[in-house]
Order: structure tokens, then C-alpha cells, then sequence
């Protein structure tokens, strides 16, 4: 099946440098990848769009036929409904009820069919809700489970771990990452090793068990993604939802990049390390990675069909 061409606008996202953030750290430089220039407005289209051409190549997603259905704090679900839209095959979404409403608006302007979970029980009570639907009617869902599912991590070793290495020359010493699913950071960090085993790979995480970071997961007190190897990551960082939502309002602010709050987190884990190095005289290049932008959190006017002036 050949793909429309907006499939080949995923992925190649710009690498921009954080100037003004970062000037208490001379010698070590902050860069992010900007994953909101991604066609869905997030980078969980990179995951997305690899779990989508494997499906269709195994024949296990059949247009017409069956229905993707999958649990998603937002992004991954927008992704799924606009790669659904243009490829001709059904979405449904499992979602905490709590989600934010410009992430419901949008799967449902691209025509996904949304389901609520329990908001209290957050991203897991959306993975119980979405495999019991699956086991009950297997033949009516196509299930590619981001949270197990090798494409998500693929995705990141052929497009986001390559990138991060070209745009920065080969320099880059570390990659600071949010973690959700761990997509990101398992597949760009193993692509990173293999150019060179040094570049540290940290994982940034909330550092409370309810947090205000959406996107992110707090490991210990969470179902374990299957792609996560704790192993593969040199260390891993806990960050409050507090410092994460004030990184985020500082990013807007002062750089012009208004970044979702797991955005923010990532860079707050970032200058955590861009501190340690500077304190020890090292020099650094740290990349980290903006999922989202800020405005997929706002509250929308509903797409009314009317006039205005
Ligand atoms: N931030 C946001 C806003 C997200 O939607 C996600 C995806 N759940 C992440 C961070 C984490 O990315 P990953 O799933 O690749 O770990």
C-alpha cells in the first residue's frame, strides 16, 4: 500500500539550541528536538506511523475491516487518528476521562471514536479497559499496544537517535529523556550507544506518583512497559511536577518555545546535569526532546460551524 505523502513528513524534526536557559553553565550545551514540527503535533507520531506500516504490512490491520484500537494519554491516540484518516482505517482510543479536552477535540475532528477510563486509576486503568475489550471481541480490533510493541522503540533507533547524532556532528554527550511509554528513550538511546557507548543516556521521570506531568509515567508505581529495559538506561532522574510546570511557563517565556509540561520536565532533568557538569569544570553536549507544544493543552472553543465578525 503506497503511503500519502504527509506520512513522509514524520520524523526529521529540528534540533534547536537553548541559549538563554542554560547561560548559568557555560561550556555545556542544551539542545532539544523539537517534536511538535511533526505532521500530528507530537512525537508519538514517529511511534505511531511504524506500528501502523507493520500492521498493514502483516496484514494484521485490515482497512475496512477491523478497528486500531489502543490506550493513550493523547498523543499516541491523535497520531492514530490522523495516520487513520488518511490510510482509510478505523481508531478507537482508550483514554483516561481526564485527558486534556484539545487532545479529545482533536482525535475526534480526524473521526477516531473515543472511551473513557477511570481518570483516578490514569494511564494503566486505560491499558485494563482496552484489554478487555480486545479479549472480548478479538477479531473486531486490530491491538498494536505502544507499551509492548517493538515499533515504538524502532521507530526512535531508525529516526530520532540517528538525527540527535547528525544534528549535532557526532558531539552529543548525553540524551536526557521523559518517560511515557519509553519509546523514545530506549530507541534513540540504543542507536546512540552503538555510534558511541559513552553518551550517557538518562531517563526523567515524575517524581511523584500523582503528578501533573502528562505524557510521563512514574516507573516504580506503574505497570512496567514491556519495551522498558531499565538496564539500558546509565541513570535515571525524578523531577516535580512543580519544577516541570515552571520550566515550561520559563521555556515560553524566555526562549519563545511553548512546550507541553513533560517538555518542560525533560529540560529541568537536563539542567540538573548541565549543573553537575558544570560544578565539575566538564564540558557537555546534552540533547533533550520537547514532545508536544503547550497549546494541545489549552482549552479549545468547540469547531463550531458558525460565522464570525
Ligand atoms: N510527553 C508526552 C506529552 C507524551 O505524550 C509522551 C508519550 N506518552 C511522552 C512524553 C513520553 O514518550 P514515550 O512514550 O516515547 O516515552
Amino acid at each position: 500500500m503506497s503511503l500519502p505523502v504527509l506520512t513522509s513528513r514524520v520524523g526529521n524534526t529540528p534540533l534547536r539550541r537553548i541559549e538563554k536557559l542554560a547561560t548559568a553553565f557555560p561550556g555545556v550545551e542544551v539542545h532539544a528536538k523539537l517534536e511538535f514540527f511533526n505532521p500530528g503535533g507530537s512525537v508519538k507520531d514517529r511511534a505511531a506511523l511504524q506500528m501502523v506500516k507493520a500492521g498493514l504490512a502483516s496484514g494484521a490491520l485490515k482497512p475496512g475491516t477491523n478497528t486500531l484500537i489502543d490506550s493513550t494519554s493523547g498523543n499516541t491516540g491523535v497520531a492514530y487518528a490522523w495516520l487513520g484518516a488518511a490510510l482509510g482505517f478505523k481508531v478507537a482510543l482508550v483514554m483516561p476521562a481526564n485527558v486534556s479536552i484539545a487532545r479529545k477535540q482533536i482525535s475526534l475532528a480526524y473521526g477516531a471514536e473515543l472511551l473513557f477510563s477511570d481518570p483516578m486509576e490514569g494511564s494503566d486503568g486505560a491499558i485494563r479497559h482496552v484489554r478487555k475489550l480486545v479479549e472480548g471481541s478479538p477479531q473486531k480490533y486490530f491491538y498494536p499496544d505502544q507499551y509492548s510493541n517493538e515499533g515504538n522503540p524502532q521507530a526512535h533507533y531508525e529516526g530520532t537517535g540517528p538525527e540527535i547524532y547528525a544534528q549535532t556532528g557526532g558531539r552529543v554527550t548525553h540524551f536526557i529523556c521523559g518517560m511515557g511509554t519509553t519509546g523514545t528513550v530506549m530507541g534513540a538511546g540504543r542507536r546512540l550507544k552503538e555510534y558511541r557507548s559513552d553518551i550517557q543516556i538518562i531517563g526523567v521521570e515524575p517524581l511523584e506518583p500523582m503528578h501533573g506531568l502528562e505524557g510521563l509515567k512514574h516507573m516504580d508505581t506503574s505497570l512496567k512497559p514491556g519495551i522498558y529495559e531499565p538496564a539500558a538506561l546509565d541513570e535515571k532522574l525524578s523531577v516535580s511536577t512543580d519544577e516541570g510546570w515552571d520550566m515550561a511557563e520559563r521555556l515560553a517565556r524566555e526562549e519563545g518555545l511553548l512546550v507541553g509540561y513533560s517538555g518542560g520536565a525533560a529540560l529541568a532533568g537536563t539542567l540538573k546535569v548541565a549543573e553537575r557538569l558544570h560544578a565539575e569544570g566538564r564540558p557537555g553536549v546534552l540533547v533533550t526532546l520537547f514532545p508536544d507544544r503547550a497549546d494541545r493543552y489549552f482549552e479549545p472553543r468547540p469547531w463550531a460551524r458558525s460565522y464570525a465578525w
